[in-house]
């Protein structure tokens, strides 16, 4: 029966998604802001939020829901919605989003998942919570120009097989268009001094 569903002390999962709450989170005060969803309507792109009715198009025909079992958007709106900021916020699959924006264009709320995400992604990141892999590749980008270092071996071969130079890199210009962020902060994964939160994309 439904509510004994609902009623399951050990977990709560939503029919056809993986993830929600486990019975102590749900009993938890502590776990559970209030403001959250106030705070996310807040941030370019989160407007839409409290919209979302929970009818699961978005999860049904997001992409990368269907190779993962973890993504589901559907579940992160609703933990939004429900003050779970630090399991969203701290949550690596808030990041597998591609922002390829099909939520977007079928949700029937008009609930603009995808910007919902990457809102939900920049207050993470204005918090330090950014996974370590992402910080790598924005170190390498800060440093290099390129995501990725290239290895003095690797740009060797290429001479070796008479491959044409990598293009050339811009990086003061890079560091310049960057200024007004605070990289160094978002590298070390500390917390932004501006309680202001800037859009990256
Ligand atoms: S499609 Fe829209 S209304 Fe339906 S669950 Fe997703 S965000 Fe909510
Ligand atoms: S924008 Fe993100 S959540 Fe929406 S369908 Fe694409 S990958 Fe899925």
């Amino acid at each position: 029966m439904l509510h004994e569903k609902y009623t399951n002390k050990d977990a709560i999962m939503e029919e056809g998604e993986g993830i929600i709450l486990s019975g102590s989170e749900k009993a938890s005060p502590s776990r559970v802001n209030p403001k959250f969803k106030y705070e996310v309507l807040r941030v370019p792109g989160g407007e839409s939020l409290i919209h979302c009715f929970q009818c699961g198009t978005c999860t049904s025909d997001c992409p990368v829901a269907r190779f993962s079992d973890k993504y589901r958007p559907r579940s992160i709106i609703r933990m939004a919605q429900l003050g779970l900021k630090d399991r969203v916020l701290d949550s690596d699959f808030l990041w597998l989003c591609a922002s390829c924006f099909t939520c977007t264009d079928r949700c029937p709320q008009g609930v603009e998942v995808a910007s919902v995400i990457r809102a939900l992604k920049n207050m993470a990141a204005m918090e330090g919570r950014i996974p370590q892999a992402f910080k790598i590749l924005l170190g390498n980008l800060i440093k290099t120009g390129y995501i990725y270092e290239i290895p003095e071996s690797r740009i060797k071969r290429r001479e070796t097989l008479q491959l044409p130079p990598l293009p050339k890199t811009n990086v003061e210009s890079l560091t310049k268009s960057l200024q007004n962020l605070d990289i160094k902060r978002f590298l070390e994964g500390l917390p932004q001094k501006s309680s202001e939160v800037r859009v990256w994309v």
